[in-house]
């Protein structure tokens, strides 16, 4: 099966509506307000596809009030379902699908349960495998996939000038540095405690 297949859904407002939604592929769903999109993706896929992972995993446990069918003659050709909501995600550089909706932590706790570890001491814990935690992350970028560095391109306006004179793109001709309160001076403090300043050509 290659696609997904609701046959007459019937969910809230939406009256019969039959579509295959193919595998693989990103699909939007659009149309004007009330046409009936979060009756389609919530209370049809999202909700079946609940279904079928509580059915699943939990199965007879679970009372059957939980497990309600969504109205439609036929949903087939799901694969396991995790859904975030719009409103509600807190946007960091460290939030990815995978800790919203906290299937991260999930992989986490199978990789350190299965795991086998190549050298005899170290103990497989969930840390190591958290890009968020010492442990785990990239000592390079600290888990978060992106390096700030200067261009020197765009730093240096003419390598040839003093600092005063102009060297670096970011001095103003009032003798600050742009958007701080950082002055020629103190600027000569620092090249100062570096052994040069601001008036010798070439140091930069
Ligand atoms: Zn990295």
């Amino acid at each position: 099966m290659r696609s997904i297949i609701i046959e007459n859904a019937q969910e809230n407002n939406l009256k019969n509506i039959s579509l295959q939604i193919p595998h693989y592929k990103l699909i939007v769903v659009t149309g004007v307000s009330g046409s009936g999109k979060t009756s389609l993706v919530y209370d049809v896929l999202c909700a079946e596809g609940q279904r079928l992972f509580l059915e699943n995993f939990i199965g007879g446990r679970h009372s059957s009030s939980k497990l309600t069918h969504p109205k439609a003659s036929r949903i087939e050709g799901l694969f396991p379902v995790i859904s975030i909501d719009q409103n509600n995600v807190v946007r960091s550089p460290r939030s990815t699908v995978g800790t919203l909706t906290e299937l991260y932590d999930l992989l986490r706790l199978l990789f350190a349960r299965l795991g086998k570890s190549e050298l005899p001491d170290l103990h497989l814990h969930r840390s190591l495998f958290s890009f968020n935690l010492p442990d785990g992350y990239c000592p390079v970028c600290k888990g978060l996939g992106v390096q700030d560095h200067i261009d020197p391109e765009l730093l240096i306006a003419d390598a040839s000038k003093t600092i005063r004179e102009g060297a670096f793109a970011l001095t103003t001709p009032n003798n600050y540095i742009v958007y701080s309160q950082v002055t020629m001076s103190v600027l000569n403090q620092v090249c100062n405690a570096e052994g040069f300043s601001v008036d010798i050509p070439g140091k930069i």
